[in-house]
């Protein structure tokens, strides 16, 4: 592999060059320490901020997700995630590109992260990948971005305490995120059904947000009720998080999908997802399954519960994206008499959109490798 800086901008020159277009068959490897120095140049909640908009206003393309699933020898839950994204602003630089993610319940078990993977960035003119980045470090990132983002849109007022429901990977990037978005934040209540976990996030924390006092929670209720802002980063599968334990004015950031009960989205005063339709064509998932069972409405469907003459109690419906909101389309309820529940599926176009964001980054800094394909 070559390093970048040698030859600063080949990949540019190949279509940007006198007139002639020739296609180059390399492109630039960033490995996570590269992405990180990287990203530290970058403002990836403005960056998200960015994509949410224009997602809000038609200018992204995401096909179908590519899901493969299967069993390893263990006995893990194994899959693979393919997701392809584009940010295309009307008279602006489009953006193009796909992650791979996969993940194995038993990797945490080996002393390694659940998930993983490679993005991969296209080219305007060639269409060809120009950069390959690992995936892990930013897909968390991304998702602890559009939390942030999401907090400071839809979040309560004044907060200065914040719950984390699972202390992995994405707990670690949310916490990471936080000190430098919201200084306001002084305590972090912490649970994991795995104590070793919670009690390694606060040792870290220690480490790296000093100013971030950890309390490890006996119980998943005591942590749900010790703050007004919820971040649950799990992997259940079935829902625990009744709405009895949510107190009034609690901000939800629902990362992990399945830990709300159906009543705490059924009794909501607000909740906002990503894309209405990627939540709702995932009914594995809690608010999937409202949507797809009518107990809560798409925006704009207004099903009432009981028969099909109409009778019967309306049914509470999703006020729409937070993309939405950030574009000034739809009002943002924030929580006061009740809670608020964000609901993110976790989209691709947030993953090319801080990649490019990383990629200027590196292309300024001389960073990465050149790999050469033939
Ligand atoms: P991880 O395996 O690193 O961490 C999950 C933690 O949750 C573990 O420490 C585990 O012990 C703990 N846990 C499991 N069940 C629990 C329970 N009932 N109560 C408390 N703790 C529990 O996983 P990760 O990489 O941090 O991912 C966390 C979740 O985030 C996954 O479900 C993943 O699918 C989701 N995710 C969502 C998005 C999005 O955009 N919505 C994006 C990326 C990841």
């Amino acid at each position: 592999p070559r390093r970048a800086g040698d030859e600063a901008g080949s990949q540019r020159a190949a279509h940007e060059g006198n007139g002639e277009r020739r296609v180059t068959e390399d492109l630039l490897f960033l490995d996570r320490a590269a992405v990180m120095a990287c990203a530290a140049d970058v403002d990836l909640c403005e960056a998200t901020a960015w994509a949410l908009g224009h997602h809000a206003e038609g200018a992204t393309r995401m096909p179908a997700e590519g899901y493969l699933p299967w069993t390893n020898d263990a006995g893990g839950q194994c899959r693979s995630l393919a997701m392809l994204g584009a940010v295309e602003p009307p008279g602006g630089t489009p953006v193009r590109g796909v992650k791979i993610i996969n993940a194995a319940t038993t990797n945490p078990a080996l002393g390694a992260e659940r998930a993983g993977g490679v993005s991969l960035l296209f080219d305007q003119h060639t269409a060809r990948p120009v950069l390959m980045a690992e995936a892990g470090w930013l897909s968390a990132a991304r998702t602890a971005a559009y939390t942030m983002v999401s907090l400071r849109h839809l979040g309560p007022r004044e907060w200065d305490a914040l719950s984390v429901i699972g202390c992995g990977t994405l707990a670690r990037a949310h916490l990471e995120l936080l000190g430098t978005q919201f200084p306001q934040a002084k305590s972090v209540h912490l649970y994991d059904t795995d104590p070793e976990r919670a009690a390694d996030l606060a040792k870290w924390l220690g480490q790296h947000c000093p100013q971030l006092h950890p309390q490890i929670a006996p119980s998943a209720r005591a942590a749900v009720g010790a703050a007004r802002v919820v971040v649950t980063t799990t992997t259940v599968d079935t829902g625990f998080v009744p709405a009895a334990w949510l107190e009034p004015g609690t901000f939800v950031a629902h990362v992990s999908l399945s830990d709300l009960l159906p009543d705490a989205f059924v009794t909501a005063e607000a909740i906002y997802v990503d894309d209405v339709d990627l939540v709702a064509e995932n009914p594995r998932r809690t608010l999937g399954a409202l949507l797809r069972d009518g107990l809560v409405a798409a925006p704009g469907v207004t099903p009432r519960r009981g028969d099909a003459t109409g009778e019967g109690a309306a049914v509470p419906e999703v006020n729409g994206t937070l993309g939405q909101v950030i574009a000034g389309r739809i009002e943002a309820v924030r929580p006061h008499r009740g809670h608020v529940i964000s609901n993110p599926f976790g989209m691709a176009i947030l993953d090319v959109a801080l990649l490019e964001a990383v990629h200027q980054a590196a292309l300024r800094r001389g960073t990465g490798q050149r790999l050469c394909l033939y």
